[in-house]
């Protein structure tokens, strides 16, 4: 009796009990179609057109066009039609959405409501309470930068994100600074660096056509996730706090059969994607599409690009409505890079582009040979710029949860590099030998211009793609595959936006230059691109990438290959990248110098909670269930050998023996290594900076983490079902 109280009171048993009856939870949209309710809960276009006076709406379009600021009597116009639009709509509440260093969003709700006299309380928001709060912000993330006696940050409306009611709160999408101006928070760059890219494309743009007067970047981001049962979560201790398992062993069945990609998918977690895709459309985000990854319970979606700083507000937004739906589902999702090791991990590909105001993506060629010029001069413009800051890329998708994909076999490795596909690597390598240092002759400029003109049709049967590249032109987009998939976007899409900026400008002078020197424009153009053609050879990489071929090649190349975030964050604080950021207006060197900082130390937080909680578990629930399982086989030998001669004994038990003894080893290993892990930590605590910290937590401590894994899995693998307490993989990642 005692024993059957024992196993009924493992979690993960009761769990796995409980699970046999969940059934898909249908969702009901009433049969309505999408287009019906799409957008519903934004405070968008249509409403601002229903709710503003003429004169507003217009204003209001204006600083969302073109950043313009609202005075102070158009701001209180828009706070009172907004409020008024959010309570026809239910709201209660509202407040200032931001996103501070920590990776996450932020939000601290206030009612609208304002008491008045004789216990009497009216609705009230105004134009001040919209254009900006002052958070209590003394406990986000500034690395160093506000001084704790000095605790206020404040929060700026962002007009050209519109407001929108999530959980009957009007949120307003803002950024988030300091009280002496600096930037804590993922947006403040991000705009900057939108702005200066728009300066510098628009003005590259008017050699090809004086019409465009704007250039937008475009982001289309593919979210991987991965779904597990709730009750199996509320096992696992290391799931819930650090998003992945620090132990498990690998279940027989995993990913080897290439069964689940595209296939079909369960159906509690189709039911599941019906319901948060509904939750964004409500709120105007684009989800459209929508399969089964590589791994068993991983999944993808992925929405119509937008305008960069939408899509990454929409991203943030997507990743809190997909937390929040799953409980409705009695389902976790997962948005770590590598919830499971064995199994490929999960990214964020970046799908970006640059689009002009007359509607033109200026990455796909074009029908003429003017604008297939325009096209080759942003795209090569691109790859120069990645060539000349390869180093700060990788550094923006540096952190401690994406170190487990990249260069495993399963991302792109650690080494930044470009793949164009054939077609156009054909298309650079004759440009390369046509242009030569002189003055081109008529026929050679025609001869040039008409190789040019076939590029959108060479492009039509463009079809390679090259998965394991970091980055990769697709047709008309080049798409930054190694970002994580629980990352901001607004990183390295900041990075992205402010190299080609300054790219951009450089291209100009250069063309300027050849121009001064008696050129005509276009061959100016062809001169210059060919030395950027010339000198970011190196990049280009057509491939496996997963190779260890590559890992030689590039390092023959002079590429750098960077495994680890403490490492690849230097590249944050090199001169090159301090001035790449003052110089274009983006960051400051404390801002940027406050950033490492606190990416150094959210590395090293996230591997002390980690080894905190893999000692617990495996001292808590690992041990105790082997000491309990080797009890059994204790007894069981002892009981043998009351009755059994003593050369039967020897027969039958000694492979019980083998187990009780090889449990006392690894128990003991086990043991010896938390308390030497533990010696580690102490060590590292007590170094003096952020740098030598994140660097003895990644040498030091982590190597840990594999050796006690590696013992736990082991007896995992040995004890009794019945008695093991932790979720397994095969539970896990077998979603019905
Ligand atoms: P794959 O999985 O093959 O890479 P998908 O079709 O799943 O391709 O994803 C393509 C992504 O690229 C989508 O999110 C889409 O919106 C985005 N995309 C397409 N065109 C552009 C563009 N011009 N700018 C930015 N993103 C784009
Ligand atoms: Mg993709």
């Amino acid at each position: 009796m005692a024993k059957i109280n024992k196993i009924m009171s493992n979690r993960r048993l009761l769990a796995l009990q409980e699970i046999m009856k969940r059934q898909p939870m249908e969702f009901n949209n009433s049969g309505k179609q999408i287009s019906e309710y799409y957008g519903s809960n934004v405070f968008g276009y249509d409403a601002m057109r229903e709710y503003l006076s003429e004169e507003a709406f217009n204003m209001v379009q204006d600083a969302m066009e073109k950043g313009s600021t609202l005075d102070r009597r158009i701001a209180d116009q828009v706070a009172a039609c907004m409020k008024a639009w959010a309570i026809d709509k239910g709201a209660t509440h509202y407040t200032h959405w931001f996103q501070p260093l920590t990776g996450t969003t932020a939000e601290k709700h206030d009612g609208f409501f304002e008491p008045v006299d004789k216990g009497r309380a009216i609705e009230r928001f105004s134009g001040s309470q919209l254009s900006q709060q002052e958070p209590d912000a003394s406990s986000f993330p500034s690395g160093g930068i506000r001084n704790t006696f000095e605790a206020r940050g404040y929060t700026g409306w962002d007009p050209t994100s519109p407001a929108f009611i999530f959980d009957k709160t009007l949120c307003i999408p803002t950024i988030f600074v300091s009280y002496t101006g600096e930037a804590l928070d993922f947006k403040t760059p991000l705009l900057k660096s939108l702005s200066a890219l728009d300066k510098a494309a628009t003005e590259v743009c008017q050699y090809f056509d004086k019409n465009v007067t704007k250039v937008i970047a475009t982001l289309g981001w593919e979210q991987e996730y991965f779904v597990v049962d709730a009750a199996l979560h509320s096992c696992r201790y290391d799931l819930q706090q650090t998003g992945r398992t620090l132990l498990g062993a690998s279940p027989a069945k995993g990913q080897q059969l290439e069964d689940h990609y595209w296939g079909s998918i369960p159906e509690r977690v189709a039911a599941y994607m019906r319901d948060f895709e509904y939750e964004c459309h409500l709120l105007g985000i684009p989800v459209r599409t929508r399969h089964n990854e590589v791994a068993p319970a991983q999944f993808e979606c992925a929405p119509v690009f937008e305008e960069v700083n939408l899509a990454v507000d929409h991203n943030q937004l997507l990743m809190d409505v997909m937390e929040k739906v799953a409980m409705r589902h009695k389902l976790r999702v997962l948005l770590h890079e590598k919830p499971f090791a064995g199994v490929n991990g999960s990214g964020k590909h970046n799908n970006w582009s640059l689009a002009t105001s007359t509607g033109k993506n200026l990455l796909s060629p074009g029908k003429t040979p003017k604008t297939n010029l325009q096209f080759l001069t942003f795209f090569i413009n691109t790859i120069k710029a990645v060539h000349e800051h390869a180093d700060l890329m990788r550094a923006s998708i540096a952190s401690a949860n994406n170190d487990h994909r990249l260069g495993a076999n399963e991302a792109p490795p650690a080494i930044m590099s470009v793949f164009l596909g054939e077609q156009l690597n054909k298309v650079l390598d004759d440009l390369e030998k046509n242009v030569h240092g002189g003055k081109l002759t008529p026929e050679e400029k025609t001869a040039l211009k008409l190789g040019i003109a076939k590029i959108p049709d060479i492009m039509l049967d463009n079809t390679d793609r090259n998965r394991t590249s970091p980055f990769a032109f697709t047709g008309n987009k080049f798409e930054f595959r190694a970002v994580g998939s629980s990352a901001n976007c607004s990183g390295p899409m900041t990075v992205l936006n402010t190299i080609m900026a300054e790219q951009l400008i450089k291209f100009k002078d250069d063309v300027e230059k050849m121009i001064a020197k008696n050129m005509d424009k276009d061959e100016a153009i062809f001169h210059v691109l060919k030395k950027y053609i010339v000198d970011s050879k190196i990049i280009r990489f057509e491939g496996n990438g997963y190779g260890d071929e590559w890992k030689k090649e590039a390092k023959r190349r002079g590429l750098n290959n960077i495994p680890t975030t403490p490492d690849a964050l230097e590249a944050y604080i090199s001169k090159k990248t301090l001035h790449l950021f003052e110089h274009m207006n983006i960051l400051s060197h404390r801002e940027q110098e406050a950033r490492y900082e606190i990416a150094l130390e959210t590395y090293t937080k996230k591997i002390q909670i980690e080894s905190r909680i893999i000692g617990d578990i495996v001292t808590n629930q690992i041990v105790p269930a082997a000491i309990q399982y080797q009890k059994m086989l204790v007894d069981n030998v002892s009981g043998m050998k009351t009755f059994m001669s003593p050369a039967d004994f020897k027969k039958s038990a000694d492979a019980q023996i083998e187990m009780i003894k090889e449990i006392s080893e690894r128990i003991a290993a086990i043991n010896t290594d938390v308390f030497k892990m533990i010696e580690e930590r102490k060590k590292a605590n007590n170094l003096d900076s952020a740098k030598k910290q994140a660097h003895a937590y990644c040498e030091k401590v982590k190597p840990y983490f594999d050796t006690i894994r590696y013992n736990s899995d082991k007896l995992e693998l040995m004890v009794d079902d019945a008695m093991w307490p932790l979720p397994k993989y095969r539970e896990l990642l077998n979603l019905k």
